[in-house]
């Protein structure tokens, strides 16, 4: 299939779909989706939802918006739409998304008691009084019939303030458990005794009015869709597809012009590749609303294969492709089918790197698309990238993410590139770490790349060989590009310990490092995890598999506390301790003494001693920068020599993500200024005084 042509059997996917009074031109539909930018960016956000658009997706909507002050969901940096004062920031995303003829659609959200109006201080709204479901020490109140009544005319007059702002599409929220009318619905919640509650049709009574409401106010320009989480996957004590979720369809079923349906909680909905690894996980699910209605179904489940697009469709499963992840990993996916340009197509790792940044409350970042969040602040634009100002000749030293990417997108500007790497393999950690249990998807990170770079003329590619300073000075090249990584650190220190661990040499030490080269240790180990992301759980469950007896140590409270921003934490914890794994959570390693590691308490300073064989210390990691700093000082004086320059985790170590974007962001400022590249770090947005 050569570029440019589409082949005829997804042409069904570029069918237009009839929701209610508008039309999408196809079937792409990018469902609302958290980001970070919210109401605090709002070019960032109309110019991040406009490329989705120029990418080919025929429906864009917001993330959940905040209709009211009774639904303030801060620190969280969501969409707002409480008042009249906030539609002009709307009309930047509905003119970014029409101008590529796409349809707006806007979640409108009321978040009851599970927004803790932190900001507004208002008292949350539940159907009964309860605590908010988040850790402050805050209650929400039992709506009365007064507060039922506001709700609705909040509701009202937010879809008809988002009809002004230009959306035609406009929703009804009953999902991820963070929504008023969810929580009417579920009995855990809802324990009144009036109309509201009880039987089902009466904890369902508030979303049909809702429902009902929204149509009757602005029905017959926009249309009206419910998002509608069918299973919570805790059984009968919560929603499920085979009980109340299907009588509540049956009920519904042509009130709304769409359902869209998925899981619950956001956990389950974003479920990452480590816990979900199949594509359409949620159709198992989902897949009996369309037998209960004649609208048209959207549901999620991390589509990134146009074939399986096209049998969720003809299986009957749903009208149109739902997306959030995969439209972020790759807004132009539907643009790349549509032109024949399948391979090209940057898959969705799984990782949930997006989702930490709505957690953190900062524009949001993506793993596999460095330009994600930046579109607007600072200009970069998925698919294109400047030209190279004069070509120049490149020598990129390392084939992980960070040489990958740069050496992908210098290609792309024009330069020609020398690619070296040591092993005989490209792929750096994202071939090691892919590996590892539940990692897999790391490696479409590095395909990708490999994929791009093997079809470009520009790159030329040397494998199997550790490149010195001497031999780069022996290139004739002007810049040289170090990418040439990190690897754990051997001695224990990190975060907690900021200096050695004592008594390393009385134990056998592995790292992480060794357990990707399999070089495993046997019987007692203990894992010492102070990074708190994925590696030490990851660890800890590959030797177990190896038939290790496995002792976790952190400092932390929780094992790989900082997941709890990927959504995965208590998904690992509770499968770390489902296969045996021991737990010592707010406890550092102190010292090791032969067959025993000592451990102490991080409040007390109590101690205790662990039978061990050997330690694994996941603590921290140490760029290889030796090549970097000879090079430096062999072609100091050099004339020939234009720039040295480390990127990725050679220059400091971190994230897969953090190497994608430090080899993108070096080609983009390639031959820059170091004046250029400080004026153009970033647009900031600034409230107006
Ligand atoms: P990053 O995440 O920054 O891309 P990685 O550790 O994934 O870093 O990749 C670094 C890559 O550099 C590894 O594949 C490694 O084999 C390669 N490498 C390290 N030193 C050299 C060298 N002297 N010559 C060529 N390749 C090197
Ligand atoms: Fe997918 Fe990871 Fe990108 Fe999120 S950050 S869209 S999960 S690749």
């Amino acid at each position: 299939m050569k570029p440019g042509t589409m082949d005829p059997k997804y042409q069904i996917l570029f069918e237009p779909v009839q929701i209610g009074p508008v039309t999408a031109p196809n079937r792409f539909y990018q469902v609302p989706h958290c980001n970070g930018m919210g109401h605090r960016h709002p070019n960032a956000l109309a110019a991040m939802r406009g490329i989705k658009a120029e990418g080919g997706w025929g429906v864009v909507c917001t993330e959940e918006v905040e209709i009211h002050p009774t639904s303030d969901l801060s620190n969280y940096n969501e969409g707002r739409l409480w008042d009249d004062r906030d539609i002009p920031a709307h009309r930047l995303v509905t003119t970014a998304v029409h101008e590529h003829g796409a349809l707006a659609g806007i979640e409108l959200a009321h978040n009851g008691m599970h927004a803790a109006n932190r900001m507004t201080r208002v008292i949350p709204l539940a159907p009964s009084a309860l605590p908010v479901d988040m850790d402050d020490p805050v209650q929400a109140r039992a709506m009365d019939k007064t507060d039922i009544a506001d709700l609705r005319k909040w509701h009202k007059h937010a879809a008809l303030r988002a009809r002004d702002a230009g959306y035609d599409v406009i929703y009804v929220y009953a999902g991820h458990n963070m929504a008023t009318l969810m929580h009417f619905m579920l009995p855990r919640f809802n324990n009144r005794t009036d109309e509201y509650g009880g039987s089902l049709e009466n904890r369902v009574r508030l979303t049909r009015e809702v429902l009902e409401d929204t149509r009757n106010a602005v029905g017959d320009t926009c249309a009206v869709a419910f998002r509608f989480a069918v299973d919570e996957l805790i059984g009968p004590a919560g929603m499920s597809c085979k009980a109340e979720a299907h009588d509540t369809v049956a009920m519904l079923a042509e009130l709304p012009d769409l359902w869209d349906v998925n899981i619950s909680d956001w956990s389950n909905d974003s479920a990452t590749f480590r816990f979900e690894p199949a594509e359409g996980y949620q159709t198992r699910f989902t897949s009996f609303v369309k037998g209960l209605t004649s609208k048209p179904v959207v549901g999620v489940g991390r589509f990134t294969s146009p074939d399986e697009m096209v049998r969720q469709i003809r299986k009957g499963h749903l009208d149109m492709i739902g997306a959030a992840r995969p439209s972020i990993a790759d807004p132009f996916l539907p643009a790349k089918i549509r032109d024949g340009q399948i391979d090209d197509i940057r898959e969705c790792i799984g990782c949930n790197i997006c989702v930490s940044g709505d957690n953190q409350a900062v524009p949001m970042r993506c793993t596999q698309n460095p330009t994600m969040g930046e579109e607007w602040r600072r200009g970069w634009h998925p698919e294109n990238i400047a030209p190279a100002r004069k070509p120049d000749r490149v020598l990129v030293v390392g084939g992980g993410p960070a040489g990958l990417e740069a050496a992908y997108q210098l290609a792309n500007r024009g330069h020609t590139l020398i690619l070296a790497e040591a092993n005989e393999e490209l792929g750096g950690r994202c071939l090691a770490e892919s590996t590892l249990p539940g990692l897999a998807s790391y490696r479409r990170v590095s395909d990708y790349r490999i994929n791009q770079i093997q079809s470009s003329a520009n790159v030329e590619i040397y494998r199997g060989h550790a490149l010195t300073a001497a031999e780069i000075l022996d290139f004739d090249l002007e810049h040289a590009v170090i990418a040439t990584g990190s690897k754990w650190r051997r001695d224990g220190t990190g975060r907690r310990h900021r200096t050695a661990i004592a008594g390393l040499d009385k134990l056998p030490v592995y790292t992480p490092d060794d357990i990707m080269a399999e070089l495993l240790p046997a019987g007692r180990v203990v894992v010492f995890d102070d990074d708190h992301y994925y590696m030490g759980g990851v660890v800890a469950e590959a030797l177990v598999a190896t038939g290790c007896e496995v002792t976790l140590v952190t400092p932390a409270a929780l094992v790989s506390a900082w997941t709890v921003n990927t959504l995965e934490q208590h998904k690992i914890q509770s499968h770390l301790m489902a296969s045996g794994v021991r737990i010592f959570a707010n406890q550092a390693v102190t010292r090791c003494l032969p067959g025993t590691v000592e451990i102490a308490c991080e409040f007390t300073g109590g101690t205790s001693a662990l039978d061990a064989d050997a330690i694994v210390l996941v603590t921290s990691r140490q760029s290889i920068d030796d090549l970097y700093h000879g090079l430096c000082d062999a072609s100091c004086g050099t004339s020939s020599f234009g720039s040295v320059v480390r990127i990725g985790d050679c220059l400091a170590p971190g994230t897969v993500a953090a190497a994608i974007y430090s080899g993108h962001g070096f080609a983009r400022g390639f031959q820059q200024s170091q004046g250029e590249l400080e004026a153009q770090l970033f647009a900031r947005e600034l409230p107006a005084l």
